[in-house]
């Protein structure tokens, strides 16, 4: 049976962001800010109505956003475990979750205690 503690796709995902892990946390914002899709779409589009879960509103949300990764990574580094919202694909609780993975990851540029 899967747990938060043995979920190989937060584990996965864990992985995945290693690639980020030496990218200046500035950065990071710079690149969400500019890129991400649900800062640069029209404010007055309506919000997914489809979604009857969390999970699936953050899928709908960021469904094709480019820089959904790094969205995730800055989120984990400076809201941690006070994380709130959709960010990065995934609703707040799934990246309570993931964060143990992320942790366990080892050092990141900062930010990443
Ligand atoms: S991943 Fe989602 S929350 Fe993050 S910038 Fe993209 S659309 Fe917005």
């Amino acid at each position: 049976m899967s747990t938060p503690f043995n979920d190989p796709r937060l584990i996965g995902i864990a992985w995945r962001l290693d690639r980020l892990r030496w990218v200046p946390t500035d950065l990071l914002a710079e690149i969400v800010g500019r890129d991400g899709s649900c800062l640069t779409s029209d404010p007055h589009d309506e919000p997914p109505a489809e979604a009857r879960t969390d999970r699936e509103f953050a899928a709908l949300l960021c469904a094709g956003c480019p820089v959904q990764d790094e969205c995730l990574e800055l989120d984990l580094r400076t809201a941690g475990e006070d994380t709130a919202g959709v960010f990065g694909v995934l609703p707040d609780d799934d990246r309570r979750d993931l964060l143990m993975h992320w942790r366990q990851r080892g050092e990141r540029a900062e930010g990443g205690d």
